[in-house]
């Protein structure tokens, strides 16, 4: 039964990030409205989902965003918790939402990510855009628009910022902004990475990220596996994959994936989830996967742990 949903609601994105091509495609696809997406979550087999994340492409360019959240709440009474993804650029249309989510009785964990890649001009650099201060500004008003709101700083880490000034910038903003931090390496997924430009980082930034993720003082369990990743080529939670059974990926066409870096569709708005069991999960997609897309908001990030990364954080 599936129980937590990455639902990614636009292809467009006004970023202009190295590390992705979609804003560089001419077409956006298909984008389903609020009321279609009352017609898939509605179906049974999204009737035992625990929690979602809304992703894009930049969520906050589709209008109906705020109309798009409540309807699937409503579709999915057994969700508890939310996570919205942002790279930063509307500060204030995202105050505006998680003030009126901070009211959501159904919402019991409120989460906000934000990207950001080190300082003003790494962060300009590696996301083509001067996105750092809306970044910043982001995480301060929605913090004093939701007081319960859980925010956490997301990185990608290429050649250009796999360095200790930049994890320390990081690290430092998480502190400044009572977030938690979290990354990964680039790679490039089917989904919406850059397949021009070589951006992976050497062997020895390598070192670099697994001796900082050993001292900087998180316990959250997916930069552990991401340094276990980079120590091994294996990703321990990956091990035993239950994509399309206890997770799935949703595109901004409505059409549902196993995960993030999966090519088979199994299901769509018309005819909801159509392959019940995959038996040969591997064959389409890109594992082992490295994304925190595909597990991260399921397995990390309880509220213990992330009390406790706040407090060992900041202190
Ligand atoms: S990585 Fe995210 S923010 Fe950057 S261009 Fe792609 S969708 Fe937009
Ligand atoms: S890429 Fe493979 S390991 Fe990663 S979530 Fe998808 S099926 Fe699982």
């Amino acid at each position: 039964m599936l129980k937590s949903l990455g639902i990614r609601v636009t292809r467009k994105c006004n970023s202009r990030c190295l590390i992705c091509h979609l804003w560089k495609e001419q077409a956006t696809g298909r984008e389903v409205s609020a009321s279609q997406y009352k017609k898939l979550f509605s179906q049974p087999e999204f009737q035992e989902v625990e929690e979602f994340f809304i992703s894009g492409g930049e969520a906050f360019l589709r209008k109906d965003i705020e109309q798009i959240i409540k309807t699937i709440l409503r579709s999915m009474p057994k969700v508890t918790k939310f996570l919205l993804t942002t790279n930063g650029t509307s500060p204030l249309k995202a105050a505006e939402l998680f003030k009126k989510l901070n009211k959501n009785q159904q919402i019991k964990t409120l989460r906000l990510a934000v990207s950001l890649e080190g300082d003003g001009v790494t962060n300009k650099k590696i996301r083509g855009i001067d996105s750092y201060n809306s970044a910043l500004l982001t995480l301060k008003l929605c913090r004093a628009a939701a007081p319960r709101l859980q925010t956490v700083i997301l990185t990608t880490l290429t050649h250009l910022n796999c360095n200790r000034r930049s994890l320390n910038h990081i690290k430092k903003i998480a502190v400044q902004t009572g977030s938690a931090f979290s990354f990964r390496p680039f790679y490039n997924s089917v989904y919406h990475y850059n397949h021009e430009k070589r951006l992976e980082f050497s062997g020895k930034q390598k070192a670099l990220v697994v001796d900082f993720i050993k001292n900087c003082g998180s316990d959250d369990p997916f930069l552990k596996a991401q340094g276990e990743y980079l120590k091994t080529g294996k990703m321990p939670l990956m091990d035993k994959c239950l994509a399309g059974n206890i997770f799935a990926d949703v595109r901004p066409d409505g059409s549902v994936y196993p995960c993030f870096n999966s090519t088979r569709e199994i299901g769509n708005v018309a005819k909801g989830v159509y392959v019940k069991k995959i038996k040969d999960l591997g064959q389409h997609e890109q594992c082992p996967c490295c994304d925190e897309a595909c597990f991260h908001p399921m397995f990390c990030w309880p509220p213990k742990t992330i009390k406790n990364n706040f407090s060992r954080i900041g202190n």
